[in-house]
C-alpha cells in the first residue's frame, strides 16, 4: 500500500463521482478561509474501527460513523468528529467521494469542516440542507423566549457548512456503480432520511437514529416538537413501517449497533413505540390511518390531514379526489417547520393499502377539490412515481404552475404541471363516469364543486367549502372565511345556491366523512350565508364592500420574484375594480434606486367590475449587490386623485 501524504490525500480528495455535471466544490475551500477563526478542539473518539463486511466499517465517533470501500474510493455516512479521515490510508483509500449525511444535529456533521478543507463534497436532506448551508441564520432567527415549538432544532451546527447537493426524498443518487434510494424517515428529527445503498450483496439502510436498537430509541427528547407532543414517536412508528417494507439486510444506526436480520427488530420498536404513543395521548398513531369504502367504487379516508376519496372504476383505475399528507402530524408539524427555502415535507401513504385492500391498479387521475396545499401537496409524488395526471378546474392552474406567483394562503411551493381544465359547469366522462364541474367559491375563489353517480349516490365533492356540523340537532352546515384565500361578499352564496341547483345527497367534504344532505339543509345554510353578506355591507366602510374582504384588490404578480444581476424582468400590477364606476390608477414602485424601472408611473383606467394588468419592466445592473438575498419592494398607488400609499408589495429573492 502507498502511503499517503496529507497534502497528496487532500489534492485527490473530493472528485465528485454523483454530482451534477458543474457542481463547483471551490466555494466549500473559500467559506472553509474565512471561517478559520472558529475554535477547534483536540478531543478525539477513543474507539478503533470495527469492520461490519470487507467493504463496510464504522467508527463510533460522536455518532457512528460508517465508511463504504470501493477499490480505493470511499463513501462516508455521515461525520462526527472527522477521525475516521485517518484510517483511510490503512484502508487503501486515497478519495473521499461523498458524506451523506441522515440528519442535521452537530455530532453527525461537526467536523465538517475539516471535509471542507479537503474539498470532499457533503450531502444532506434535502429538508435539512437551510440547517447546514444557512446554519448562522437559523441562529439569528431561532426564538428561545416563549418557548413552546420546543422541536430540538438547538443541535444546530454553529457555522454555515457548503452543501454540495441534497438527497431529495424517493430519489435514488448513483456512486461507484450503485444506487443509493432515499427513503425519508421523520421520527428523531423532521427532516431525517434513511440511506439504503448495497454493500457486499447486502441491503444496507442507514437509518440515522430513527432506532437505536430493537424497541430502543436513542432519546426521548428528540421526538418532541410542539409543547407537551409526541410527534417524533408518531412519525417515527411511521417512518420505521415504511423502512421494515423496504426489507434491508442490515440496519446500520448512528449510535448503537449495525442491527442484521433486522426485521422482528424494527417491528418491535414499531410495537413499543405504538404502545408509548397511546399511553400519552389515548390516540392510535398515523400508521393505523386507513381508507373505508363508503360503497364499492367510493373510498374514502378522513384520518389523513385532508379528506381525500379514490373513486374506482371497474378498470382497477382510480381518480384521486384531493391527496395530501397521511396524517394531521405529517401536515402540521412540517407545515410550522417550513424555512422560506423549504417545502412540507411528503411521505408517501395507503396506496400500498388501495392496492391490497380494494384492487386498485394505478392512480389514473388526481383532481383537487381546491388550491391548498393540505389538500394535494401529494400531486408532485403521484405526477414524478405513478404517472398520475392532474385535472383541475381553470382559475387553479396558474397557481399550481406559477406557485410563486400569488400571495394566497396555504399554497404548496413546489409547481407541477396541470394535464387538463375545465370550465364552470362543463361536464366530463372518466371510465365509466360522467362529472360536473362548477366553480365553488367561498373558501377560497379557487375551488371546484365536482358532481358525479357513484354506486347510485349523487356525490358533491365540496373540498371546505362546508362542512357537517357537530352538534347534530343542528342541521346547517358549518362555513369558513379566509380573507387571504380571496373571498367576496357574494362568494359562499354563490356556492351554496350551486348545490341546491345540483341536489347532490351525500356530500364529500375535504375534512371529515361524508355525510348525507338534503334539500331543506341547504336551504337554511344558504339563510345563514345571507346573513353573512348583510354582515359584510354593515361592517365595512366602503360601500363597494369587496374592497374591505380582499386584501389583493391590487397585487403586484408575481408575488415572490426572482431576479438575476444584469437581467430584465417584468413586475405585473394587477387591479380588480370592484366598483360600478371606474377607477383611474396611477402606480409607482418603491424598488433599490439602482434599477432601472420602465414607465417611472403607470397610468391606466380599469372599467368597472373588470380586472385589469399593466407591465412594469425593471432592469437590474450587472454590478448590483443587494444587501440581503431577500427583501420586498411596494408599489406606490394613487386611485382617483387620492393618494393611498404602498397599498401592496411583491418579495424579491435574489438568485
Ligand atoms: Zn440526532
Ligand atoms: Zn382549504
Ligand atoms: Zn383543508
Amino acid at each position: 500500500m502507498s502511503k499517503t501524504s496529507r497534502r497528496g490525500f487532500i489534492k485527490s480528495a473530493g472528485v465528485a463521482a454523483m454530482a451534477p455535471a458543474g457542481v463547483s466544490l471551490s466555494q466549500g475551500t473559500v467559506s472553509a478561509a474565512k471561517k478559520e477563526s472558529q475554535h477547534r478542539t483536540s478531543f478525539t473518539p477513543n474507539a478503533e474501527l470495527k469492520k461490519v463486511s470487507e467493504n463496510l466499517f464504522y467508527l463510533e465517533d460522536t455518532c457512528n460513523v460508517y465508511l463504504i470501500r470501493d477499490g480505493n474510493h470511499g463513501l462516508l455516512i455521515d461525520f462526527g468528529s472527522g477521525k475516521i479521515l485517518d484510517y483511510l490510508p490503512q484502508l487503501g483509500i486515497t478519495q473521499v467521494d461523498w458524506i451523506l449525511h441522515t440528519h442535521h444535529h452537530r455530532d453527525q456533521c461537526q467536523g465538517d469542516y475539516k471535509a471542507v478543507e479537503r474539498s470532499i463534497p457533503i450531502a444532506v436532506p434535502a429538508h435539512e440542507q437551510h440547517y447546514f448551508g444557512d446554519a448562522e441564520n437559523f441562529w439569528r432567527n431561532r426564538r428561545v423566549f416563549h418557548l413552546y415549538y420546543v422541536r430540538n432544532d438547538f443541535n444546530t451546527l454553529t457555522e454555515n457548512i457548503p452543501v454540495a447537493q441534497v438527497l431529495h426524498d424517493y430519489g435514488t443518487i448513483r456512486w461507484s456503480k450503485r444506487d443509493i434510494f432515499v427513503l425519508p424517515t421523520p421520527g428523531h428529527t423532521l427532516g431525517s432520511v434513511t440511506l439504503i445503498i448495497e454493500v457486499d450483496g447486502k441491503k444496507v439502510a442507514f437509518s440515522g437514529d430513527l432506532m437505536h436498537s430493537p424497541g430502543k430509541l436513542v432519546n426521548l427528547w428528540d421526538t418532541q416538537v410542539n409543547y407537551g407532543g409526541f410527534e417524533g414517536v408518531d412519525l417515527g412508528v411511521f417512518s420505521l413501517a415504511q423502512l421494515r417494507e423496504q426489507k434491508p439486510a442490515l440496519v446500520c444506526p448512528s449510535h448503537g449497533e449495525p442491527l442484521p436480520d433486522p426485521d422482528t427488530g424494527i417491528q418491535q420498536t414499531i410495537d413499543r413505540l405504538t404502545d408509548y404513543y397511546r399511553f400519552q395521548t389515548g390516540n392510535a398513531p398515523s400508521l393505523s390511518s386507513r381508507g373505508y369504502a363508503v360503497s364499492p367504487h367510493l373510498i374514502a379516508h378522513h384520518l389523513t390531514t385532508s379528506s381525500f376519496y379514490a373513486i374506482l372504476s371497474n378498470s382497477g383505475k382510480a381518480m384521486f379526489i384531493d391527496y395530501g399528507s397521511a396524517s394531521g402530524t405529517h401536515f402540521f408539524n412540517f407545515e410550522r417547520a417550513t424555512a422560506t427555502t423549504d417545502r412540507i415535507r411528503f411521505v408517501e401513504h395507503n396506496i400500498s393499502d388501495l392496492k391490497s385492500r380494494f384492487g386498485m391498479k394505478a392512480v389514473d387521475v388526481a383532481m383537487p377539490s381546491h388550491m391548498h396545499d393540505d389538500h394535494m401537496n401529494g400531486f408532485p409524488h403521484l405526477i414524478k412515481h405513478y404517472n398520475t395526471q392532474v385535472w383541475c378546474y381553470e382559475n387553479m392552474v396558474d397557481i399550481f404552475e406559477n406557485p410563486r406567483g400569488h400571495n394566497l394562503g396555504c399554497i404548496l411551493g413546489e409547481p407541477f404541471r396541470v394535464s387538463r381544465s375545465f370550465q364552470d359547469k362543463e361536464h366530463f366522462k372518466w371510465e365509466e363516469y360522467e362529472f360536473e364541474v362548477t366553480h365553488s367559491p367561498g373558501h377560497t375563489e379557487y375551488q371546484m364543486a365536482l358532481f358525479v353517480s357513484i354506486d347510485g349516490a349523487r356525490v358533491a365533492f365540496t373540498g371546505d367549502a362546508l362542512f357537517s356540523n357537530p352538534d347534530s340537532s343542528e342541521s346547517v352546515l358549518r362555513h369558513n372565511l379566509i380573507f387571504r384565500n380571496h373571498v367576496e361578499s357574494d362568494s359562499h352564496l354563490k356556492s351554496i345556491r350551486n348545490l341546491i341547483d345540483h341536489e347532490p345527497n351525500l356530500l364529500a367534504p375535504g375534512h371529515g366523512k361524508p355525510f348525507l344532505v338534503n334539500r331543506g339543509d341547504l336551504l337554511m345554510t344558504e339563510e345563514k350565508l345571507k346573513r353573512q353578506t348583510r354582515f359584510f355591507h354593515e361592517i365595512i366602510a366602503d360601500p363597494d364592500v369587496n374592497f374591505g374582504l380582499d386584501p389583493s384588490w391590487c397585487s403586484l404578480y408575481p408575488y415572490q420574484m426572482i431576479i438575476r444581476a444584469g437581467e430584465s424582468s417584468s413586475a405585473e400590477v394587477r387591479v380588480q375594480n370592484y366598483r360600478i364606476a371606474p377607477l383611474k390608477m396611477e402606480v409607482a414602485l418603491v424598488a433599490p434606486r439602482e434599477w432601472h424601472i420602465e414607465p417611472e408611473v403607470l397610468r391606466f383606467d380599469v372599467p368597472s367590475q373588470q380586472k385589469v394588468r399593466r407591465e412594469f419592466k425593471v432592469q437590474i445592473p450587472k454590478d448590483w449587490r443587494p444587501a440581503a438575498s431577500r427583501f420586498a419592494i411596494a408599489a406606490d398607488v394613487m386611485c382617483d386623485g387620492k393618494y393611498l400609499g404602498q397599498i401592496t408589495e411583491a418579495v424579491v429573492e435574489v438568485g
